[in-house]
């Protein structure tokens, strides 16, 4: 890790700007920009097929790391539209604001902290307030919530939210799991699900938009134990990130400073990733993956003030009885997505397949468990029987994981295509193939090729999959 300070820093070896990654998502149908037909609508993007795959792999590992390899932490999956109270309690409603200003020339909106970042769309690009000519508005609060109206009538009392985050539906089941899931403190309840937030400036692709999919969990345990379970996590996630591929040296926690802490936590460190500027061209800006914070009782505290139900834990044994306090990891699938895709994004000369000359290849070195496809089986012609033992191996290995069958056009550009989407195992069927039942696997990062046995192969890539793994970038 990185010490925590500055926000600008240079990367030589990145090769990756945003753009690159914006134009590959739509080249390999991983992330389209929304309504794209009637001209788009504002930072709102759709995931193609191979995004959708990487999504879930991402979301589904998150899962795996807190639920199937713990047993101190269930799932709840809990509305989308809740009680307009719960934001009440929670504090949205008088204070999830972000600071907004208008520009009285050019009549754009900006987020009045995110100034020196953003480009008030002037050619050459100009900060908003840099030029003489721009006149902003003082700062005024902008509420964050999007509201929408329950019932077929637009009448006052209906009024209702899309929530701007999920930690919330888990607050208001604490008594429910308490009762049901036989757990006691220290235990944690974890949710993934989409939250809406009426961002100012939504930008940078998929890093901040109006829509997104957030991975929460709270973490409640006893009062004197807080502090040992903050550190615990800071921990836990870090090593997640790094676990699945991300370098070490892109990414970094960093503790907030007392002015940037909310009201109610004791403590909060971002887990922070190394982004490439948009312009590109070398440099970077750390930006937020997922904040993890100490948030003390404040939200069963409050929930309880305003349910009128006690959300405490009684301890039978001792004949204690508490209102936890809640350590939550807070991440977004969307934007641990795009870490993962700029993490894995690779330029590199090699060989064109049997011409001796050389070629740029594009490549995700994304971690096996990561990559939306996994393995892709390549009849070398599409005759002499090659096409019907490729058939024969895909079905036995998609029936374990996501497996590709490719039989169209030349081999090198199979394997390019195959590279863009980040496959980790090809198979080519040759002649040799229906003689010994071998095939040749290729490896997306090392380029070598091994002969292996058809029987038995799937339990082999299996194997690989789940094996420990190190990005290559970093031996670069
Ligand atoms: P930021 O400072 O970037 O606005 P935040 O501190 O408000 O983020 P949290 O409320 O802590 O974010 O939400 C937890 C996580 O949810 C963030 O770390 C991020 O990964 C994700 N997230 C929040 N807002 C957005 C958004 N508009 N688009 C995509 N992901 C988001």
């Amino acid at each position: 890790m990185t010490a925590a300070g500055d926000t600008e820093e240079t990367t030589a070896r990145d090769v990756v700007t945003m753009d690159k990654i914006v134009a590959l998502c739509k080249r390999r149908g991983f992330v389209f920009p929304s309504s794209e037909i009637y001209g788009g609508v504002g930072s709102t993007y759709d995931y193609g097929h191979y995004g959708v795959l990487l999504k879930n792999n991402v979301k589904g590992e998150w899962w795996r790391a807190m639920l199937q390899e713990r047993d101190d932490i269930v799932a709840i999956d809990s509305a989308i539209l809740q009680h307009p109270r719960v934001w009440e309690a929670s504090g949205h409603l008088a204070g999830f604001t972000d600071p907004l200003v208008d520009c009285r020339t050019c009549g754009q909106r900006f987020r009045a902290d995110h100034l020196a970042e953003l480009a008030c769309g002037r050619k050459p690009s100009k900060h908003p307030g840099e030029t003489d000519e721009c006149d902003l508005t003082e700062a005024r609060d902008f509420n964050l919530m999007f509201e929408t109206t329950i019932g077929p009538v637009k009448e006052s009392g209906a009024t209702a939210y899309l929530r701007p985050e999920t930690a919330q539906g888990i607050f208001i089941n604490f008594k429910n799991v308490l009762q049901f899931s036989r757990k006691k403190p220290p235990f944690g309840i974890a949710q993934v699900g989409k939250s809406f937030r009426n961002e100012i400036t939504p930008g940078n692709f998929i890093f901040r938009t109006r829509e997104f999919e957030q991975m929460e969990m709270e973490f409640f345990v006893p009062p004197g134990e807080a502090d040992r379970w903050f550190e615990h996590w800071l921990a836990e996630r870090e090593r997640w990130y790094t676990a699945l591929g991300i370098r070490a040296d892109h990414l970094r926690l960093r503790a907030h400073d007392a002015d940037e802490l909310s009201h109610y936590s004791s403590g909060t460190s971002d887990v922070e990733y190394l982004f490439p500027s948009t312009a590109g061209g070398g440099g970077g800006r750390w930006s937020e993956l997922e904040g993890i914070a100490n948030r003390g009782d404040f939200d069963l505290t409050r929930h309880a003030e305003f349910s009128g139900e006690k959300l405490e834990y009684f301890d039978q044994a001792s004949g204690e009885r508490y209102v936890p306090h809640v350590i939550e990891p807070a991440a977004g699938a969307d934007r641990a997505t795009l870490a993962f895709l700029v993490d894995a994004y690779d330029e590199e000369l090699v060989e064109r397949e049997g011409s001796g000359e050389g070629e740029m290849r594009t490549v995700l070195r994304l971690h096996p468990r990561l990559a939306p496809v996994k393995a892709a089986v390549l009849p070398l012609v599409n005759k002499d029987g090659q096409p019907e033992l490729a058939r024969e191996l895909h079905h036995a290995l998609r029936s374990r994981m996501q497996a590709e069958y490719d039989a169209g056009g030349a081999i090198g550009r199979r394997y390019r295509r195959q590279d863009e989407i980040g496959t980790p195992f090809c198979f080519t069927i040759d002649h040799q193939s229906l003689e010994d039942r071998t095939v040749t696997l290729r490896d997306r990062d090392s380029l070598a090729q091994e002969r292996l046995p058809i029987e038995g192969l799937a339990e082999e890539v299996e194997r690989r999959i789940t094996a420990p793994w190190k990005t290559p970038k970093l031996e670069h």
